[in-house]
């Protein structure tokens, strides 16, 4: 994919070399352009360049624009890049059948550049509002980590993933001590600037890019945290951060912000869901608030573990 906002890339796709040179020069300069003059070396493309849209010749030998088209809408990874027909067929008819199978719009050769060149942009436009809206939709407002959303999707399909793979799968629920007393004795605003603090060392604690982070709701964070059979190593960490950050809490017996901390693990197995994980992450946080807060506790299906001596041990 180009950079969507200063130099989206195209694709132009015609059998015929001199209308691919006629396209690319309308376009030259404000877009980064490859080309392919058959069907099979477009969809090659497509899937390889990831370009933000396709102009697509619907007459091609071998493999029509049609046929073209409805593969790439078929494909996940291809399915949203934006199609815009360039053909000599004037009908109707023609033009149905092209929106029909998904594309964008329609061009009729011989085309006027200039019109040919504002179609382009007002897809790009949409596509670009499109995708800014999907980040929006995954994105926690305040903190700008993900949402409770996305963590319920990311879930989902972490906890299938280390199915197949017959490999662990940990969730933690964090939530910040006393944070009513908090926002009470400094404001609200300060209480926000603490929740953006707290999702930086959250953010910050994963070293490994399968980790993740996201806002759960409130002053509660939630992480995933595949393939580990240590996940209070990171706790640690995370707590040790939280310490050397040091958020005054004039209101709290620790004298700064803290968090209760709820992790589950297992290797996930067929009879089950993703939401067990997070109920039992719960059940250990609620533990935790219950030990005295400041602390992180593993679930276990009939003991608990107690954090604190892993924690003054590190
Ligand atoms: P505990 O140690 O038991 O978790 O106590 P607590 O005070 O943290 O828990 P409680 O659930 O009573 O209060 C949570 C507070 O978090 C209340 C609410 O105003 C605050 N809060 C939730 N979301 C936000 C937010 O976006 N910004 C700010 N500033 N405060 C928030
Ligand atoms: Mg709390
Ligand atoms: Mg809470």
């Amino acid at each position: 994919m180009g950079d969507l906002a200063t130099h989206p890339k195209l694709l132009i796709v015609d059998d015929d070399p001199y209308s691919i040179h006629l396209l690319a020069n309308i376009f030259n300069g404000d877009y980064e352009i490859v080309f392919a003059t058959d069907g099979k070396k477009a969809l090659e493309l497509a899937l390889q360049d990831k370009p933000d849209l396709i102009l697509l010749d619907v007459v091609m030998p071998e493999m029509s624009g049609y046929d073209v088209c409805k593969e790439l809408k078929g494909n996940p990874i291809t399915f949203k890049i934006p199609i815009i027909f360039v053909t000599a067929h004037s009908d109707t008819a023609e033009e149905i059948r092209g929106l029909e199978i998904g594309a964008a719009d329609y061009i009729t050769k011989p085309f006027c550049p200039a019109i040919v060149k504002i179609r382009v942009k007002n897809q790009i436009a949409l596509k670009q509002l499109q995708e800014n809206l999907t980040k929006l939709a995954i994105t926690d407002g305040l903190t700008g980590i993900s949402n409770r959303r996305c963590f319920d999707q990311h879930l989902l399909s972490q906890w299938n993933h280390a199915l197949r793979a017959k490999k662990p799968l940990a969730v933690a629920m964090l939530d910040v001590d006393w944070f009513k007393k908090y926002n009470d004795y400094y404001g609200h605003l300060m209480g926000d600037e603490c929740l953006k603090q707290i999702a930086n060392i959250l953010i910050n604690s994963c070293n490994r890019n399968i980790d993740f982070v996201a806002r759960y709701g409130g002053e509660e964070f939630a992480m995933i945290l595949p393939e580990t059979q240590t996940p209070l190593v990171l706790m640690t960490k995370l707590f040790h951060s939280l310490e050397s950050l040091a958020i005054p809490h004039g209101m709290s017996e620790f004298g700064q912000v803290t968090l209760s901390v709820g992790v589950s693990m297992r290797i996930p197995t067929y009879n089950e869901n993703p939401s067990a994980l997070v109920l039992e992450a719960d059940e250990a946080l609620y533990t935790a608030k219950h030990q005295g807060r400041n602390q992180a506790v593993l679930y276990q299906a009939s003991y608990w573990v107690d954090f604190n001596a892993v924690k003054t041990a590190s």
